[in-house]
């Protein structure tokens, strides 16, 4: 079977979803499961655009090995240095440079005619290539650019030096078959295209992300971007586990091969759920909760009977065992170390002893402890670290026939800041107080609440959204009491608004 390479973008285009941005820490985390799952190339950010993501490709670039690391550029100078510099100390390093290629964006948004903005692009990428080994060039808005055009430009940038070309459908306008059609006449259309491959990176915005990444691959495609869960700008990007799913299931009209492990398909959607604060749609493919669960009592019927009437494939394929192991007290530091490494959980040495700890107590309050609980556990730890706030202490007065008033102790630089308020319930008055601490102005514009695990002593998971100055940030808290899972999520929210300003 011929092979299709994974070039995964979930901690750079798939950051630019709203309310996604994540932490050095986090980034990092992502980066180590994403090697384990097998994707080929990490796109591991855009560095001249902030000192953080410069750090977060250089960070990742020295600790996971195993893929190539990608950085994005435009073709100009400071941006391929910067890149460059980034990623130096990878094993496989690799330029993404970009520029628009659509009469539109030509015109309005560079203000240069067609012929500089090929002379850019052969002079970015022949720099890239005297930087790194690799480069990859993307003509942005590829789908909407005249065709004798594009494939000039292609033509040259491969004759600089480029190896990977991108056909990025940048505003998720094409649908399969044209765009299939697109791809071909592109190969056909360059005659030093023998000398690269080409690679699609398609966006979600009419939900035709994958079924065009599929085509783009039966037209001649070897490269594919997409994120774990379809995260991206706007409705996102392919999502990696449709398309590795598809190939699998359908490899009779599909016969291509990954380097994915699929087992890790599960644990890793979870992860990244967990890290950016986004719950899984109940009914998303391969990853939602519905996913293989079969209501009709005919179709359970069925299943039960023979699985294959109603399964096209099994939920161990992706890594959902139902044979989920549950932990308790007596299993120990070493039983708890074991199943943080079978569900691709990277803690660092330094962070296993408090993390442990929570375990234990949170063994103490729930007497059986879930994968799902694992996961809730290590990720807000990870929020944790290095976060401007942290709650200390709660307490809430709440009754039928009281006004709630709720009182928070929280910690900034090292100092403790009590504050108390009334609300219209328990958690708006532990959200008001908090308020009053950091004298940030937020609007609520989402509150959810879900069980991460089924029966009465459940740890609830609490998300919530807020406007901060014009941009939304999503904080997420878990914990066996609602109002400390609200609280932490609140707090949550604030620090990422915070590590934003710190990051801009
Ligand atoms: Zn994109």
């Amino acid at each position: 079977m011929e092979r299709i390479y994974t070039f995964d973008t979930t901690l750079r285009d798939g950051e630019q979803s709203p309310g996604a941005s994540m932490s050095m820490e986090q980034k990092h985390e992502l980066a180590l499961q994403l090697a384990h799952l097998g994707v080929d190339i990490i796109e591991a950010g855009f560095p001249v655009s902030s000192p953080h993501q410069f750090k977060a490709c250089s960070v990742i670039s020295e600790s996971v090995k195993g893929p190539t690391i990608a950085a994005l550029a435009r073709t100009v100078d400071k941006d391929i240095e910067a890149a460059a510099e980034s990623i130096k100390k990878a094993d496989k390093p690799r330029i993404h440079t970009f520029i628009a290629s659509s009469p539109i964006h030509m015109e309005y948004k560079l203000k240069k005619d067609p012929e500089t903005v090929i002379e850019m692009a052969r002079t970015g990428v022949a720099k890239a290539r005297n930087l790194v080994p690799e480069v990859e060039f993307s003509p942005e808005d590829a789908t909407r650019s005249e065709l004798p055009f594009l494939c000039k430009l292609v033509e040259s940038v491969i004759d600089a030096g480029a190896t990977i070309i991108n056909i990025p459908d940048t505003v998720g306008y094409a649908v399969p078959e044209e765009f299939g059609q697109f791809i071909k006449a592109i190969m056909e259309g360059v005659p030093n295209m023998d000398k690269a491959i080409i690679s699609v990176h398609c966006h979600n915005d009419l939900g035709l992300a994958v079924a065009n990444t599929l085509s783009a691959v039966k037209n001649g495609a070897r490269q594919v971007e997409i994120t774990i869960n379809g995260i991206g700008e706007r409705a996102g990007n392919a999502a990696l586990e449709e398309f590795v799913m598809a190939m699998f299931v359908r490899k009779d009209i599909l016969p291509f091969s990954t380097g994915i492990n699929t087992k890790q398909i599960y644990n890793t959607s979870r992860l990244l759920s967990n890290i950016i604060g986004f719950p899984i749609p109940r009914n998303k493919p391969i990853v939602g909760d519905n996913a293989f669960a079969h209501e009709s009592g005919i179709h359970q019927d069925g299943v039960l009977k023979f699985r294959e009437t109603y399964e096209i494939m099994t939920p161990e394929s992706v890594g959902r065992d139902a044979s989920n192991i549950v932990l308790g007290r007596h299993s120990g530091m070493h039983g708890f170390k074991k199943r943080l490494g079978e569900l691709g959980l990277h803690v660092e040495k330094e962070e296993i002893d408090s993390l442990y700890q929570r375990f234990l107590h949170l063994s103490d309050r729930k007497k059986e402890v879930y994968d799902e609980d694992l996961f809730a556990l290590v990720s807000d730890e990870l929020g944790r670290q290095y976060a401007t706030y942290s709650l200390q202490y709660f307490n809430i007065l709440s009754g039928n026939t009281s006004v709630p008033t709720g009182t928070v102790i929280i910690e900034k630089d090292n100092k403790m800041f009590e504050e108390a308020s009334t609300g219209d319930g328990p958690v708006d008055a532990v959200f008001r107080a908090i308020d009053r601490i950091t004298e940030i102005n937020t609007t609520l514009k989402d509150y959810i609440v879900h069980a991460v695990t089924p029966g009465k002593q459940a740890m609830g998971e609490v998300t919530v959204s807020l406007d901060i100055e014009d941009r939304i940030y999503t904080g997420h808290g878990s914990s066996t009491d609602i109002i400390e899972a609200s609280a932490l999520a609140y707090v949550n929210a604030l620090n990422r608004f915070e590590t934003f300003k710190n990051n801009n």
